[in-house]
C-alpha cells in the first residue's frame, strides 16, 4: 500500500463530516475504488463478501473472508478487522454492525446479490449510493493523489514520445499490433497495469472509442492513439493524433481547430468555473469553425482511481471546479467514414490556474 496512514485519517475525517452533513448513519464499502481510497485495502471481486462498515461516529470495521485476511495490512488505528469463516454468514455480521441505524450509503459497485441480501437482512432502511458521500471528496485530490496522477501522466507522456519519435512503428502494421506495443510500453514506463489502448487509423479514426483490430495502417492516414494505465492505483489517460505522411490541408485545418479547442478548454479550467463552461469553451471553438456536429462527446471526465469519475465536463453540469479536481480535456472532431482527431491531456485545477499533467507534444506529428 505504501501510503502513510495520516492520509487515510484525513480522508476518514472528511467522510465523517460529509456523512454528518447528509445525515448518513453508516457507510458500507465493498468492491470499487471508494474502499482503497478510504483505507488502502482493495476488495477482491469475488463471491465472498468484503465490506467496510463505517458508522457515523463509531469505529469502522472491515469484514473480510478469513482466507483474504492475510492480505490486509494491519491498521488497527483505521479499522477493526473481522475475518469470517466459510460457514459464517457475512451479511448477518454486517447487519449486526448496522444495528438500528436507518440511513445507509452503500458502495456504487457493490454486487446486487449482496445489496439484495442486506436489504432483506435490514428491512425499512433508507439506502443511498456511497458516491453521494465520497464522490466530491474523491474528486478533490490531495497531494498524495496528485503525486500519483503526475507520475502516471509522465509515464504516459513517455509512451506518447515513443510514438512521436518512431520507436513504435505504425505503417504496415495492424492497429492491434500497435496497440499491444503501446500496452507493453505503458508497463515498461512504470504502470502496474494497462487500462485500455485505442489505436484508430484512417476512417476508423472517426470512431471515438474504436476497438483496435486487423486493419493495417497505411500511409498518409490520421491515427488516433488514446491509452492509459494504472500506476500506484491511479490512472493515466492521454490521446495524441499522428499522421503517417503528409497531412492534407483539410487535415491540418481540422487539427488546428482541435488544438485551439483544447487550448480554450484548458484555459477555462479554473477553480470556480462551471464544468459546463469548460465544455462550452472547447465546444464553441469547434462550432465556430463549422465542425459542431462532428464533436459528439463531452469535453472531459474526472480521473483518479477510476479512469472516468466526477467531475464530468459536460453541458448541463453546473458543478464548480474545486482545487485539486483532476480531469481530462479531450475535444475531438470526427468526420464519419473519413478521418478524425482528438487531443487529450489530464489537467488539475489549482490556485495557480490550470496545471496540465501531460506535456507530450501537441502538434500533429508526422510518423512512419
Ligand atoms: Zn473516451
Ligand atoms: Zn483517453
Ligand atoms: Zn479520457
Amino acid at each position: 500500500m505504501g501510503t502513510d496512514s495520516g492520509v487515510f485519517h484525513d480522508r476518514l475525517a472528511r467522510v465523517r463530516e460529509r456523512m454528518s452533513d447528509l445525515a448518513v448513519d453508516a457507510l458500507l464499502l465493498s468492491v470499487g475504488a471508494d474502499l482503497p481510497w478510504l483505507c488502502g485495502y482493495e476488495a477482491m471481486p469475488l463471491e465472498r463478501l468484503t465490506m467496510l462498515v463505517v458508522p457515523a461516529k463509531e469505529e469502522p470495521t472491515l469484514i473480510v473472508p478469513r482466507l483474504e485476511a492475510p492480505r490486509v495490512d494491519d491498521r488497527p488505528e483505521l479499522f477493526r478487522l473481522v475475518a469470517w469463516g466459510e460457514t459464517d454468514n457475512p451479511v448477518a455480521l454486517v447487519g449486526g454492525l448496522i444495528g438500528s441505524r436507518i440511513t445507509l450509503a452503500i458502495g456504487d459497485h457493490t454486487w446486487s446479490r449482496f445489496l439484495l441480501a442486506l436489504q432483506n437482512e435490514l428491512p425499512a432502511r433508507r439506502w443511498h449510493p456511497a458516491s453521494m458521500v465520497t464522490s466530491a471528496l474523491r474528486a478533490a485530490k490531495d497531494n498524495a493523489e496528485l503525486d500519483c496522477l503526475a507520475r502516471a501522466a509522465a509515464a504516459a507522456d513517455r509512451v506518447a514520445g515513443a510514438i512521436h519519435h518512431g520507436d513504435i512503428a505504425l505503417v504496415g502494421r495492424s492497429e492491434a499490433e500497435v496497440a499491444s506495443d503501446i500496452g507493453r510500453r505503458l508497463i515498461a514506463e512504470g504502470h502496474d497495469k494497462v487500462a485500455f489502448v485505442i489505436v484508430a487509423s484512417g476512417p476508423n479514426s472517426a470512431s471515438p472509442h474504436h476497438e483496435p483490430g486487423d486493419r493495417v495502417i497505411g500511409r498518409d492516414e490520421m491515427v488516433v492513439c488514446d491509452f492509459g494505465g494504472i500506476l500506484d492505483g491511479y490512472c493515466s489517460d492521454i490521446t495524441r493524433t499522428v499522421v503517417t505522411g503528409e497531412p492534407t490541408p483539410e487535415m491540418q485545418d481540422m487539427y488546428a481547430v482541435v488544438s485551439e479547442a483544447h487550448a480554450a478548454g484548458l484555459s477555462a479550467a479554473l477553480i470556480g468555473s462551471r464544468c459546463a463552461d469548460v465544455d462550452g469553451a472547447a465546444r464553441d471553438v469547434i462550432a465556430d469553425a463549422g465542425y459542431g456536429e462532428f464533436f459528439p462527446h463531452r469535453t472531459g471526465h474526472g480521473i483518479g482511481r477510476d479512469v472516468h469519475e466526477d467531475p464530468y465536463l459536460v453541458d448541463g453540469n453546473h458543478t464548480l471546479l474545486e482545487a485539486g479536481n483532476a480531469f481530462s480535456v479531450e475535444p475531438g472532431i470526427y468526420l464519419p467514414g473519413r478521418f478524425g482527431a482528438r487531443l487529450e491531456d489530464i489537467v488539475v485545477a489549482t490556485e495557480d490556474g490550470p496545471w496540465s499533467l501531460n506535456q507530450a507534444d501537441h502538434s500533429l506529428v508526422v510518423v512512419g
